[in-house]
């Protein structure tokens, strides 16, 4: 199976094909064939059954032998049985490319998500696109490739059907053609038209999703029932949900009436063709079996023109604004590196420093870090703190190479963090960030995670120890192989101050040299946090450590704390320094003091 590279890569619509090749030949080829030999089907259909009509009257006028109705006869029976195998077949082939695709395609594009530099997901534009693309690529690819495949099948039905139009009377066949190419020029503004609707309700949808999960999903129970705000939440859900309704049912109703409307002219015109066909059967330049056949015929060609042939433009439309979009995915810039694994290299570290770095996120023009200096030195913990905003977070995503375009230099034990490999950064910081994942898993699975370390239960529970969750993992069901959260049978849920344990559980497991804490504590009460900060604090004792929080109980803690105040460093120091300093530090202790109370 080929390797599929969606990275700068322009798609066209001739991708609908060559992808599925890529993918699945074999089957590929098969419903190729298959649709083209099916196509083929309706014209000798016409033919066998003018030959079958024309045959069975002379039979009964006594001009042919009996034996003469049975080759038509069986031409006739056997295209119906082919059209039964056939359909069969390609069923089977279809759910193979669906499933090689799935297994390729669909791969290729999660990978390429995991490589996009870490912008991409922050920034609402792209976020969308990205969303477009990864909904459900295989069926995508695949029913543009089943798009193609009518396409081709339509136009080869229609053409030998025209074709024996022509032959007979020319004069009707003419006039079919001149009434289609309005309802092609219909199909075609209705394609573009809805994918873009589809675009724009899709924003609506995303949000409406969201919401729903928040209402149905069974992280919030607790709040729901707590805050009673099921029904504010809802209504804001339906909003977005009409918006998004609405949008799509204007656009689909617009395409409906027009392709109907053109439909219906096109049915007038076929019940005109079998009455004037009338003429030259009765002037015997038809014969009645002729007749028969192209009535049913040309009966079959409206319907394929009228709504057959619109609905695949109209797909085809739509798929190649999702080839664009592809192209448009595959030409986001990545992150080097984005996939590899963490360097398990021993790594000393000795220093980090902020040089004069400023920064402000993509596609914006404030500077979040204006000008920021800083040195951090092996062996001692730090505690970083400033008000909500001040750029703490931001700090840390610099840090562990999230975003690289900053002004100014960081170096990393004297060398420019642009010369570390993304492997290596991830080998040698390990973050627990605010917004710590759940993992439905297995207690030990959740520590191993992400780690090289392998099932290590000695260290496993030696760390549990420290950080204070033996007690409640003494007390599951299967010990280290529970499963936590509610989604399986047995599962177990832990408490939000046990998940945050376990979220820094999964940081020390990993033999990292410098561990950050992005308050992943901040859903705790303060004293609660000053507690847990203070745990970590003695488990890391002698390696490197960052704390950021905004509540400075825990940053008491540290060796050194850096005051983070409008993107720069505005005080450093001891506790006792910064309470003798007076300092924003020392105003913002005050203000917080009763909470250690
Ligand atoms: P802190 O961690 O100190 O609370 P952050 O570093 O998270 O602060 O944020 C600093 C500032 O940067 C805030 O004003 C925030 O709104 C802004 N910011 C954070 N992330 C982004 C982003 N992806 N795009 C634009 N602005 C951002």
């Amino acid at each position: 199976m080929m390797k599929i590279n969606l990275t700068n890569r322009v798609f066209g619509t001739r991708d609908f094909i060559t992808i599925p090749l890529a993918c699945a030949p074999l089957h590929t080829l098969y419903c190729g064939i298959n649709s083209l030999l099916a196509a083929l089907t309706p014209s000798m259909l016409i033919l066998a059954m003018a030959r079958f009509v024309d045959t069975a009257l002379l039979i009964f006028q006594g001009g042919t032998k009996e034996e003469e109705i049975y080759i038509p006869l069986i031409m006739i029976v056997m295209i119906i049985i082919y059209q039964n195998i056939n359909g069969a077949l390609s069923a089977f082939s279809k759910e193979r490319l669906n499933l090689s695709l799935a297994e390729n395609f669909r791969v290729a594009t999660v990978e390429k998500r995991a490589r996009l530099e870490y912008w991409h997901i922050e920034s609402n534009e792209s976020w969308e696109l990205i969303n477009r693309v990864c909904r459900d690529p295989a069926g995508r690819i695949r029913r543009g490739f089943e798009n193609l495949l009518e396409i081709t099948s339509i136009v080869i039905q229609v053409t030998s059907v025209l074709a024996i139009l022509f032959a007979q009377v020319w004069w009707v066949g003419l006039a079919v053609i001149a009434i289609s190419v309005p309802a092609f020029a219909v199909a075609i503004k209705g394609g573009k038209a809805s994918y873009e609707a589809d675009q724009e309700a899709e924003k609506f949808t995303r949000r409406a999703d969201y919401l729903s999960s928040v209402l149905m999903g069974r992280e919030n129970v607790e709040e729901r029932s707590l805050f009673g705000y099921t029904k504010a939440i809802k209504g804001k859900w339906r909003e977005k949900f009409d918006a998004a309704r609405k949008i799509r049912f204007r656009a689909n109703l617009k395409y409906f009436v027009r392709v109907k409307g053109t439909g219906i002219m096109i049915a007038l015109l076929s019940i005109a063709i079998a009455g004037i066909l009338i003429f030259p059967l009765s002037s015997g330049n038809l014969s009645t079996g002729m007749f028969i056949a192209l009535v049913t015929g040309a009966f079959n060609l409206v319907q394929m023109m009228s709504w057959g042939l619109p609905w695949n433009l109209k797909e085809l439309v739509s798929n190649r604004e999702y080839i664009k979009d592809l192209s448009a995915f595959g030409a986001l810039s990545e992150q080097k590196g984005a996939l590899d694994e963490p360097v398990a290299e021993a790594f000393r570290f000795e220093s980090l420093e902020f040089h004069n770095v400023s920064f402000k996120y993509p596609g914006t023009d404030r500077y979040v870090l204006k000008g920021l200096s800083l040195r951090f030195e092996g062996g001692r913990h730090y505690a970083v703190v400033g008000v909500n905003g001040a750029g703490k977070t931001t700090l840390t995503k610099l840090l562990t190479g999230l975003y690289c375009e900053y002004e100014g230099e960081i170096f990393l034990n004297g060398k420019t963090l642009r010369d570390y490999s993304q492997g290596e950064l991830k080998g040698i910081f390990a973050v627990v960030y605010q917004d710590y994942a759940r993992y439905f898993i297995s207690l030990a699975e959740n520590i191993t995670l992400g780690s090289r370390e392998g099932d290590d239960r000695t260290r496993m529970e030696e760390i549990l120890k420290q950080i204070g969750l033996e007690d409640a993992t003494r007390d599951l069901p299967r010990g280290m192989d529970t499963s936590l959260g509610k989604i399986r049978e047995g599962g177990v849920d832990l408490s939000g101050g046990q998940w945050q344990r376990l979220a820094i559980a999964r940081a020390v497991y990993r033999p990292s040299a410098v561990y950050i804490l992005d308050e992943p504590t901040a859903a705790l009460d303060p004293v609660a946090e000053s507690e847990v900060y203070g745990m970590f604090g003695r488990i890391s004792a002698g390696r490197p450590a960052i704390f950021i929080t905004h509540r400075l109980g825990a940053a008491r803690l540290a060796d050194e704390i850096v005051v983070i105040d409008e993107g720069r460093v505005a005080e450093l120091g001891s506790h006792e320094d910064l309470m003798g300093r007076g300092g924003i530090y020392a105003e913002m202790f005050e203000s917080q003091r009763s909470w250690y109370q």
